[in-house]
């Protein structure tokens, strides 16, 4: 008998139709034997709509009441779900984040997950009952009602998954059946992997990948909760999220991923002495904008320059710091790029195998694709390129690591 965690989004709850869909399928695995939870996303178009209500309010909503009123979302879907299920015959139950309690920090609109308390879970499962739980929201430490931020609900359903030490925590998606080597949309062979590693999935999910949100992968990591990605709409083996194995390292890259959310800022002859780069950054990080890569360059001349990348919606402003920054420190000046894109390897088996990055660049090379930046970590090459080559690089790179064969993935 296994206690699974389950996340449906809100593509796979969108209808009542859908909803009762979801509880047969909750309600099958119950029949077998399996403790089941379920963490549900408010209906597909709710949180958004809720939004837009709040703005006609007020054209700055109150942070506090955003969160009072986000949080309905998730409330409704887990009545209807409950509501339905015990329609069917069988005994559920909704719990809210604050009825849990999952304490959160105080950032109304992104808090973070601090604790989760099990009490009330537990018993309900004792009771036999299926446990519906609200995605997305928790409780600050005043008792008011926080979210996690868009898309929340894979963090909330791998926290539960770690405090009730569930045997796994599947993640249903309605768009794809799991975690594959790229975008199939990009590169037709991409493959659906079997099992990928924590901490490729981390890189994967950071340099674009959306497959599974990012602090949910962050949780599973830290707490070794196994997640299974697969399908709402059918019953396909979907990939497995897991900690790395000795096997995984044999594979030299398992995935490709890209990003056309980069925009690039190069600052010219900057004067090369200590506290320049200090001085240039910080009034970007202070506005909150998020670099990436930075690559500095010495010259004989006592000058040299920095480029850097930042998201693409973070452009203007970060040219508008950098410039008055550039015309304080002397700087010749700043230039500003973006139409590029970032395309990156990312696999385990790189700590172990030497020459991944030189195969990389040539094969880059041999379509003729200029490389304008490269950053590297343990796991992972990136490189920025124009952003017109981004599919035939990942295409390209598919290939060059024999992603593109028949015998990976599936
Ligand atoms: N309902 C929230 C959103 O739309 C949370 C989620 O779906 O995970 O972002
Ligand atoms: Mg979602």
């Amino acid at each position: 008998m296994a206690l699974i965690v389950q996340k449906y989004g809100g593509t796979s709850v969108g209808t009542v139709e859908k909803i009762k869909a979801v509880a047969t399928k909750v309600i099958d695995s119950y029949k077998k034997g399996d403790r089941m939870v379920v963490v549900l996303s408010a209906m597909a178009g709710k949180t958004d709509g809720l939004i837009k209500l709040a703005r006609q309010v007020a054209s700055e909503p109150d942070p506090r009441e955003m969160d009072v009123l986000l949080a309905t979302g998730e409330q409704e879907s887990v009545a209807l779900f409950s509501m339905a299920v015990k329609d069917m015959g069988f005994e559920a139950q909704s719990m809210l984040g604050f009825q849990i309690a999952i304490h959160t920090d105080h950032i109304f609109g992104r808090a973070k997950i601090n604790q989760v308390e099990t009490d009330r879970i537990l018993k309900a499962l004792d009771e036999k009952k299926i446990v519906a739980i609200a995605g997305f929201q928790g409780l600050d430490e005043k008792g008011d009602i926080t979210t996690l931020g868009r898309g929340g609900s894979d963090t909330t359903a791998v926290a539960i998954a770690a405090a009730v030490k569930a045997d796994r925590c599947e993640i249903f998606k309605d768009d794809v059946e799991g975690i594959y080597t790229t975008n199939p949309d990009v590169c037709p062979k991409a493959k659906k992997m079997d099992t990928i590693s924590y901490e490729e999935m981390l890189e994967m999910a950071s340099l674009g990948a959306k497959v599974l949100e990012i602090r949910a992968v962050e949780f599973a990591m830290k707490y070794n909760v196994p997640v299974y990605v697969r399908s709402t709409f059918s019953d396909k083996r979907g990939t497995m999220v897991v900690a790395e194995t000795k096997d995984m390292e044999k594979v030299l890259v398992s995935g490709v991923a890209y990003s056309k959310n980069e925009s690039r800022v190069t600052i010219r002859k900057v004067p090369d002495r200590p506290g320049i780069a200090s001085g240039i950054f910080q009034p970007v990080f202070e506005s909150g904008i998020v670099v990436d890569m930075i690559v500095q360059n010495t010259s004989e001349d006592g000058s040299t320059d920095i480029t850097f990348t930042v998201p693409k919606p973070d452009f203007y402003r970060t040219m508008k710091l950098v410039s008055q920054v550039a015309q304080d420190i002397g700087a010749e000046k700043v230039l500003g790029d973006e139409d590029i894109a970032k395309v990156s390897i990312v696999g385990v088996g790189m700590r172990t195998h030497a020459g991944v990055a030189n195969r990389m660049f040539a094969a880059l090379a041999a379509e003729n694709i200029n490389i304008m930046m490269i950053s590297t970590s343990e796991i992972k090459i990136s490189v920025v390129i124009e952003a017109k080559y981004l599919e035939l690089a990942v295409r390209t790179l598919h290939k060059t690591f024999g992603l593109d064969d028949e015998t990976k993935g599936e």
